[in-house]
């Protein structure tokens, strides 16, 4: 059968298409309703839950089609989509990948890439290679403000000991009862102009894009309302990412309000992107939004899995 993918309008849409990689198909719903968490962490990032934790809670809430997209690390895939297919839950491989672009941080999400790609496992790898280094000095700078002991501390919460991140650090500075909670270590601690802040150079915008669709998937920009971008930057953005080969952008996402769903559905139609909907899930006690629950995409919008339907992992049976 020739794979096929339906167009925006056509919502109601319930295919079998050729899976990749070769297996039985299963009809997988790529309507635009449907329940896709497309976002979300696991101890193999920032997360607090193992790949087979997290894909067992998307698939108790209800989740159609689930994605683990750890930062700068697809090391966590091949369990993701093992224990994904075992509760016969429709897969598509993740990373968000940081970037720098104009002096600023910006996330990208690849969705449907092949994780064994060389170029794209390399990219990574040298994109969190860095990560060490910056923590020392990030534990440095919380020593001068008078916090001892931090890197040792962050250490103590980390899972995969390529990808120590501001998070950590998070967990150590709320544990140790410097602050109340993580938003609380996010305003006062961590970001620019306050203590345990370093800057840093990650991937590029036209590298980070590349290597995920050249490895056949859709570079996606991660929670465009996060960044505190005026009009004219996040129009260089977006401009950039498409000239790059970027093909979506996060609509409903943990990190937007409800106004900001709009503000990015237009964005998505004004420039012909397709749109992604996901938690940004990373643990039960921090995350706001959990796995699943947000709403559905708004109306007249192509998602990114119609898009990207040769390339989910489908569960050979119909999973219960
Ligand atoms: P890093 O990649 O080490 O710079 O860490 C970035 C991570 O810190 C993000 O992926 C979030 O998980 C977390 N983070 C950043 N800003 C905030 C914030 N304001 N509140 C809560 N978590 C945040
Ligand atoms: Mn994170
Ligand atoms: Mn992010
Ligand atoms: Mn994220």
């Amino acid at each position: 059968m020739t794979p096929s993918t339906p167009s925006g309008c056509d919502r109601q849409a319930l295919l079998t298409v050729s899976a990749w990689p070769a297996c039985q198909n299963q009809a997988v719903n790529l309507a635009a309703t449907l329940n896709a968490d497309l976002h979300c962490h696991s101890t193999i990032s920032d997360g607090t839950l193992t790949p087979e934790a997290l894909a067992a809670r998307a698939h108790a809430a209800g989740v159609q089609l689930w994605s683990l997209t750890d930062h700068d690390e697809i090391g966590g895939q091949q369990r993701a989509i093992d224990a994904a297919l075992a509760l016969g839950l429709p897969y598509l491989t993740g990373t968000e990948i940081s970037v720098t672009f104009a002096g600023r941080v910006v996330h990208i999400v690849g969705l449907g890439f092949d994780h064994t790609a060389p170029e794209l496992i390399e990219g990574l790898r040298a994109t969190r290679g860095g990560r060490e280094a910056r923590a020392r000095e990030m534990a440095a700078s919380l020593a001068a403000a008078g916090i001892p002991g931090a890197f040792e501390g962050a250490l103590k919460y980390v899972g995969n000991p390529d990808l120590i991140s501001r998070t950590h650090f998070a967990r150590f500075l709320v544990d140790g009862g410097h602050c109340s909670d993580v938003p609380e270590v996010f305003r006062r601690f961590l970001t620019e102009g306050k203590p345990g802040f370093v800057a840093h150079k990650w991937a590029s915008l036209k590298d980070a894009v590349g290597w995920i669709t050249r490895a056949g998937g859709a570079a996606v920009i991660a929670h465009p309302g996060r960044y505190d971008f005026t009009p004219t930057e996040e129009y260089a953005l977006i401009t950039e990412f498409v000239a790059h080969g970027g093909r979506g952008i996060e609509v409903v996402t943990g990190s937007h309000t409800p106004a900001e769903f709009t503000e990015y559905a237009d964005i998505a139609r004004e420039f012909d992107l397709l749109a992604s909907r996901g938690s940004d899930f990373h643990c039960p006690e921090e995350s706001r939004v959990d796995l699943g629950t947000l709403p559905p995409l708004p109306d007249s919008l192509t998602p990114v899995w119609a898009a990207l339907a040769d390339r989910i992992h489908r569960p050979t049976t119909v999973g219960g």
